[in-house]
């Protein structure tokens, strides 16, 4: 079943998006060279408590397993759930995939940029672009009386005329009162497959894109999730509420 949300849901979802979206912001702001991982969560921590917000992330279980971040960092070849460290320092020339979120008076929101460190060779450059692009060209997808495969298509066919590999392993979800609601939202499809798109769904889009080869390698931390090969990878993500015409962006950043 595929929650659709009341007037009153949506407010709060809203609310819930927009600041996910300033927290993001903020974080992504203070990353440099020399700031480690672990100074960019004790912000994401100081960030949502100003907000009120509570991170989906910290104490999440996976098995026997208990993520320790309020954030997750993922950097160069690591794809998502990366583990906040000190050990874990910026330099230039990295990327870095912050992925935040949280539950605002108890809806949430999630959402994810990557974010260069300086000056990044024009290859990773592209990955990234190619891969924010692919973001907007699923959301733009995301009408109603189409399906969710006509948002996993239209990612694809980024990925694909691009020559950049899509991770099959991870994929979007429907979000809610929780993170992680039905449905799944892949990142490869055939449009007209999967569940039709109603007004009052509420999904986080988020295509994650290597430059070489798609295939996976889980640590052995359990969490941190990276390429297999060990090439760059890029991940972006917005949360959306489908309506009765273009989907409205509840993660899109306010100025
Ligand atoms: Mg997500």
């Amino acid at each position: 079943m595929i929650p659709i949300k009341s007037i009153e849901e949506i407010q709060k979802m809203r609310r819930a998006g927009e600041v996910s979206a300033r927290v993001l912001a903020e974080v992504c702001e203070k990353v440099a060279p020399g700031v480690s991982t672990q100074d960019l969560d004790d912000y994401t921590k100081q960030a949502m408590d100003r907000y009120g917000a509570i991170s989906s992330s910290y104490g999440f279980r996976s098995g026997k397993r208990v993520f320790p971040g309020y954030g997750c960092f993922s950097v160069n070849e690591e794809i998502v759930h990366g583990i906040p460290s000190k050990r874990k320092i910026l330099k230039e020339g990295d990327i870095i995939s912050i992925d935040l979120a949280m539950s605002v008076d108890g809806y949430c929101g999630d959402n994810t940029r990557t974010v260069l460190v300086g000056a990044v060779p024009e290859e990773v450059t592209r990955l990234v672009s190619v891969t924010q692009a692919a973001l907007f060209a699923g959301i733009a997808a995301a009408l109603p009386g189409n399906t969710i495969g006509h948002i996993s298509s239209a990612i694809q066919k980024v990925a694909d005329i691009n020559h950049l590999g899509v991770v099959r392993e991870l994929v979007g979800h429907g979000i809610g009162r929780a993170m992680h609601e039905d449905p799944q939202v892949p990142n490869y499809g055939i449009a007209g497959k999967g569940p039709v798109l109603k007004p009052g769904m509420t999904l986080a889009v988020e295509p994650m894109f290597t430059q070489g080869s798609p295939k996976i390698a889980v640590d052995a931390d359990g969490w941190t999730v990276r390429t297999a090969d060990h090439r760059m990878a890029a991940h972006w993500e917005h949360t959306i509420l489908i309506t009765e015409n273009a989907p409205e962006v509840l993660t899109l950043p306010q100025k």
